[in-house]
């Protein structure tokens, strides 16, 4: 038996069913784990605290599957999908998150839902060692064709893992990728899109959006395929202008537009800083901004160099609303507050909050692991 034996005082974390072992928590180690193995961990006095995934490469030396000893084999996987699955609001959407790794059990594991179609991540070693029962108990959901793996994303590399992608069960589907999201239909681009293809963390606060654009002169910055900036349409937005540096999200944009008579987005193929100068420069102003960026903050080290991202709310009319995002883990919801605050004041502008946003219910945060919530927004309005 694999086990791994804490140094003392080191299990607190593990008590409050935190369910990460860091290296430097380690005394010993019994056994020879190999990558993804199941070991036990104990704490210096002997107590079993968890069952988890051996990671050698990693800080995060081990992962925790579960608080009390038990066989760790295919039947467990599909326990735990199907509970997932169970969780998840039988919404109209079809575009649902099925798996949110650590929050459902699973660290390492992310599965999307697209109609008939779920897109895997896999991306820790002990996720990697159980591949063909995930992808198993995954194919046995109800209504699921077939099970597509993108595990490329660089967080892999920390974990010692090549990428890997590919279809994993069932057969390749007919044509695109369709799903279809508050009445608009998105095609994903599972095989070369970002994430899975799309970002379905932002699906309620584009329904927000929606709600807010009615007559409003829009402005999505970070657009990809076009999310938010046709939810404004649909809202009936006066006019939206849309921005992205890549021109393959650009053109899934607008092919996402004509899949939904959607008219009268200005496109831009550019980068958002320089954009955004010259709007200034030429006093271009929008009632509406949405500030959707990239990781720009792997950790609060970086997070005041992230904060110039968020000074673009001088471009405000009277009146107007910004709707500002962080996708750092590393950037808390209390940080990302002050980031945006001293944005504001830098900027001269007398803003308040309306709404404080996060990822949609179907990416929860398990309590006892805080680092789950990456997403954070809020909803600024400018005085009049
Ligand atoms: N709001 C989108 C998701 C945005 S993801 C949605 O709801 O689907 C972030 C996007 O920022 C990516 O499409 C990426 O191509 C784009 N991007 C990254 N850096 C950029 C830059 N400097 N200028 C413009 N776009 C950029």
């Amino acid at each position: 038996m694999n086990r791994l034996i804490l140094k003392p005082g080191r299990d607190k974390s593990l008590k409050r069913h935190h369910p990460w072992v860091f290296s430097g928590a380690i005394a010993k180690i019994e056994g020879q784990p190999g990558l993804g193995d199941t070991v036990t961990v104990r704490s210096a006095d002997g107590v079993v605290l968890a069952v988890a995934a051996y990671s050698p490469d990693s800080q995060i030396r081990a992962r925790v599957w579960d608080w009390r000893e038990r066989d760790i084999d295919a039947g467990f996987f599909a326990e735990r999908v199907q509970r997932a699955a169970a969780l998840r609001q039988s919404a109209a959407d079809e575009g649902l998150r099925l798996i949110h790794g650590e929050s459902d059990g699973l660290p390492g594991v992310v599965a999307d839902r697209y109609a008939d179609t779920v897109v895997m991540q896999l991306l820790s070693a002990g996720a990697e060692r159980w591949r063909g029962a995930i992808a198993d108990a995954l194919a046995a959901l109800p209504g699921i064709s077939r099970v597509i793996e993108r595990s490329d994303a660089d967080v892999r590399n920390l974990e010692g893992l090549k990428p890997q992608s590919g279809l994993l069960r069932g057969e390749p589907a007919a044509g695109p990728l369709i799903v279809r999201e508050h009445g608009l239909d998105f095609a994903v681009d599972a095989e070369a899109g970002h994430k899975t293809g799309f970002y379905l963390d932002q699906r309620d606060n584009r329904g927000l959006l929606r709600r807010l654009a009615g007559g409003r002169v829009v402005l999505d910055c970070f657009c990809y395929s076009g999310g938010f900036a046709l939810n404004a349409v649909a809202g009936g937005a006066k006019s939206v202008v849309a921005i992205d540096s890549s021109g393959p999200a650009l053109a899934a944009a607008q092919a996402n537009a004509e899949r939904n008579q959607l008219k009268g987005v200005e496109w831009l193929e550019a980068d958002v800083f320089q954009t955004l100068r010259k709007f200034r420069d030429g006093g271009r102003k929008f009632d509406l901004i949405v500030l959707d960026p990239p990781k720009l903050a792997p950790t609060a080290a970086h997070a005041e160099k992230a904060a110039r991202a968020y000074k673009d709310i001088n471009l405000l009319n009277p009146g107007g609303r910004l709707m500002t995002y962080s996708c750092s883990g590393g950037v808390s919801p209390d940080l990302f507050q002050k980031i945006v605050a001293g944005a504001a004041l830098d900027a001269g502008v007398d803003a308040r909050i309306e709404y404080w946003l996060h990822a949609s219910a179907d990416h929860p945060v398990v309590m006892n692991f805080p680092e789950g919530e990456y997403l954070k927004g809020l909803v600024l309005r400018v005085g009049g």
